[in-house]
This record gives C-alpha cells, sequence and structure tokens, in this order.
C-alpha cells in the first residue's frame, strides 16, 4: 500500500510510519512540525519507501500518483497544546479532516481518522461506549479540540454515507510512551520528567480524578487492524485499567526512586472526572486489546525519557 500520514512527525504518526514501514508499505509523512518534531522521523531520513513533507494539511494537498490509504492523526492533543493553538486546533480537526476526507474521495483510498476519549467530554456514563453521545462543553477550553474531533467524525461519516468513501473513526484514550514531548503537559511526560529531575510531582485537583493509560505499541496494533477491518463505525482503542492520577503519580515516584513526593495544584476546567474505555466493540470486531501492563510500559517510558533528558534525543 501507499499511505499517507498527517501528523507523521508526532507521537503516534511517527510510531505509525515505523509499523506501515517495516510491512513493507510506501509512507508519505505530512506535518507542520508545530508540536511534532523532525527528531521522531529523522532514523527514516533516506529510506526508500519513506517521503517527508512539510506541510500543513490544512491547506491544498496534492499528492503525485496513488494512495490507498490516509491516516489523518494532525492535531495538537495536549490539554496545553490545544490551549495555546485554539484556532489551529479547530482549523485541523475541520478542514484539515475536509482535505484529507476529500484527497481519500479523489484518490479512492481508505480513510482512518484519529479520534479521540474528548469526543465524550467530562462523562456521565462510565465506562465509556462508542454509543455514549457524550457530555462536551463546546465553549469552555478543551471545546476548541473536542467539538473539532466530535465535527471530524461527523464529515468522516458524511463522507463514508454520501460519496461512499471507505472510513474508519478511532477513539483513541490516553496513550504514553517513547516520543512524547517532554514539554507536552501532559500527566506522563511532566510526571515521568518531573520525577527524573527529582522534583515533586504536580497532581492538580485531589488527584482523585482518573485516567486509563495505554500503551502506545498496543494502541499502533489497535490502529494497524482497524485500518484493515471493514467497520465504520466508532471503535474505542485504550486500555481499560483504570487508576486515579494520584495514585498513578505514586506509582511514577516508586519506578523511578523518586523521595521529592508529591504538590497540588488547581484543577484545570473541565476536566473529566473518570475515564476508561469500554473496549467490547474492539474485542469483537478487531480480536484486539492492550497487552503491555502499566508498570511494563512505564519502565520502556521511563528509560526513553531518561535517555532524552540528558539531550541524546
Ligand atoms: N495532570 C496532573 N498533573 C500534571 C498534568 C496532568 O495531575 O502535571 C492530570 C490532569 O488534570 C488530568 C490527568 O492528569 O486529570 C490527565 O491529564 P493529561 O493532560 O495527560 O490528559 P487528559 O486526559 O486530561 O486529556
Amino acid at each position: 500500500m501507499r499511505i499517507l500520514i498527517t501528523g507523521g512527525a508526532g507521537f503516534l504518526g511517527s510510531h505509525l510510519c515505523d509499523r506501515f514501514l517495516s510491512e513493507g508499505h510506501y509512507v508519505i509523512a505530512m506535518d507542520n512540525l508545530i508540536t511534532g518534531s523532525v527528531r521522531n522521523i529523522e532514523h527514516l531520513a533516506g529510506h526508500e519507501r519513506f517521503r517527508f513533507i512539510k506541510q500543513d494539511v490544512t491547506e491544498y494537498l496534492y499528492i503525485e500518483g496513488p494512495l490507498d490509504a490516509i491516516l489523518h492523526f494532525a492535531s495538537p492533543a495536549s490539554p496545553i497544546d490545544y490551549l495555546q493553538l485554539p484556532i489551529q486546533t479547530l482549523k485541523v480537526g475541520a478542514l484539515g479532516t475536509h482535505k484529507t476526507l476529500g484527497l481519500a474521495r479523489a484518490k479512492g483510498a481508505r480513510f482512518l481518522l484519529a479520534s479521540t476519549s474528548e469526543v465524550y467530554g467530562d462523562p456521565e456514563v462510565h465506562p465509556q461506549r462508542e454509543d455514549y453521545w457524550g457530555h462536551v462543553n463546546p465553549i469552555g477550553p478543551r471545546g476548541v479540540y473536542d467539538e473539532a474531533k466530535r465535527f471530524a467524525e461527523a464529515l468522516t461519516m458524511a463522507y463514508h454515507r454520501y460519496h461512499g468513501v471507505e472510513t474508519r473513526i478511532a477513539r483513541i484514550f490516553n496513550t504514553y510512551g517513547p516520543r512524547m514531548r517532554l514539554d507536552d503537559g501532559r500527566a506522563v511526560p511532566n510526571f515521568i520528567g518531573q520525577a527524573l529531575r527529582g522534583e515533586p510531582l504536580t497532581v492538580y485537583g485531589d488527584g482523585s480524578q482518573t485516567r486509563s493509560f495505554c500503551f502506545y505499541s498496543d494502541l499502533i496494533e489497535g490502529i494497524y487492524l482497524l485500518l484493515q477491518s471493514d467497520y465504520a463505525e466508532p471503535v474505542n482503542l485504550g486500555n481499560p485499567t483504570e487508576m486515579r492520577l494520584l495514585d498513578f503519580a505514586l506509582l511514577i515516584n516508586e519506578l523511578v526512586g523518586n523521595k521529592a513526593g508529591i504538590v497540588y495544584k488547581p484543577l484545570p476546567a473541565d476536566d473529566p472526572k473518570r475515564r476508561r474505555p469500554d473496549i467490547t466493540r474492539a474485542r469483537q470486531i478487531l480480536g484486539w486489546e492492550p497487552k503491555v501492563g502499566l508498570e511494563e510500559g512505564l519502565r520502556q517510558t521511563i528509560a526513553w525519557f531518561r535517555q532524552a533528558l540528558k539531550g541524546s534525543y
């Protein structure tokens, strides 16, 4: 296959490039590098089946030759990033999804949208199943991301229903691993960075809010299987092991051997109180479930961040 991956220099996008190249496919990565980094793909420079195009996907897209699949992963994805880049976040979810769907239609390519658990907002249903419509504040600070992704899902289904484009929607829950940006502001890089520097971990609120963290390799496998499936409705992909943020912080301090403890900071506006995917659909349709346990995944991620902090990344 010849595959376009938007956000190809980002955390998940670059791992997808690696995965599809290792399966023998031809990969074109596109990224405007506002949150992605060429360091994530520099090991692919010169690869005969890889090409990088620095471009904003909200502008007109021209790709020469055939395309079999488009994976639309371009977007700021951390709350700090999309607070700082609210217009770009809305544009890439709305205009960028329109451009990439149009390209998929023109090329007869299959399209996979990277959607998010944020479409459920601060959920009133727990755990979250795909048939839950969500509880989103459209004008809150997270609205720029949540609503852009909700619009992106609507547009994807419209292209599927009215233009017959083969589409897939992955609702991605919290995912972590190597190549997350140290300063992206999310819990995993913040906590690991702080622990490695011997600083106290900044827990927002009282730490009783929950998340369910999935290791990147499991997530990439789920995306790979979903692209090959014939299922157009959204599919949750994430790890159903739920934990309180305070316990998560304590675990990272323990794994790193950090004695500096915890400091509490104010809880950001509209921060979801509970989040856990119901992955029944992914199990049934893809035969997929996460395999990497939290401690194992965190050990690998900590080792990677240790190197990154030394400046070798
Ligand atoms: N969080 C925290 N300390 C930090 C960063 C994040 O306690 O330094 C909390 C945040 O308030 C949220 C959870 O960790 O409840 C996960 O936040 P993240 O930014 O990773 O992603 P989210 O799941 O909120 O999109």
